[in-house]
């Protein structure tokens, strides 16, 4: 699943602190919208492994939310919301595709890592690949959803419209960004055997 339809996950989770109170709600709408965005974020390092925490995040989030309940304290209430949208974010992956560079191919095992049972969890393939056409209907509805509980803060609506582009132009170029990585390398690499 894209990283944009993670981030507007988060923002509807962080959007529900509405049905409790309106006092943190934008800040609530943010950390989730973080929160969910954030385990991709080991895109660069071992993706799906060094941000993804399914069961660290799910005991973690557990343990602040109960805090921030027992407390009431602002912050905390708001860190709850980041850390459940990045433990909603490390489970649903598994309904996207595996950790291989064609996820649509479907020929790997590999959906969801646990580091606490040291084992991978098979992709499901719901949505078969992050920036497939049901991933990027996945992203709109979401979005079309978090809109107008929005009004009122035309910066957020507009991240939120900007994030649908944003899907909607990686689903548009998803299965060509390995050609063109692969063009740009084979330039890369004939300019260096030249000089
Ligand atoms: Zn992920």
């Amino acid at each position: 699943m894209m990283g944009v339809t993670h981030a507007l996950m988060g923002g509807l989770l962080g959007a529900s602190s509405a049905v409790f109170t309106l006092e943190y709600f934008l800040a609530a709408v943010i950390a989730g919208y973080l929160g969910g965005l954030f385990p991709d974020l080991d895109l660069a390092f071992n993706h799906r492994q060094t941000l993804h925490f399914p069961v660290g995040y799910t005991v973690l989030s557990v343990a602040a939310v109960a805090t921030a309940v027992f407390t009431a304290e602002k912050g905390l209430i708001i860190l709850s919301y980041f850390i459940l949208s990045a433990a909603v974010h490390s489970w649903i992956d598994i309904l996207g595709g595996g950790l291989e560079e064609k996820p649509w191919e479907g020929t790997t095992d590999k959906g969801v890592y646990s580091h606490s049972l040291d084992r991978w969890f098979p992709p499901l393939q719901v949505i078969r690949y992050d920036g497939a056409p049901e991933d990027f209907l996945l992203t709109l509805g979401l979005g079309t959803a978090l809109f107008p509980l929005l009004a009122g803060y035309p910066v957020a609506q507009k991240i939120v419209v900007a994030s649908i582009a944003v899907g909607g132009l990686y689903s548009l170029v998803r299965k060509k960004l390995l050609d063109v990585r692969d063009f740009l390398l084979k330039a890369f690499n004939s300019l260096i055997d030249e000089s």
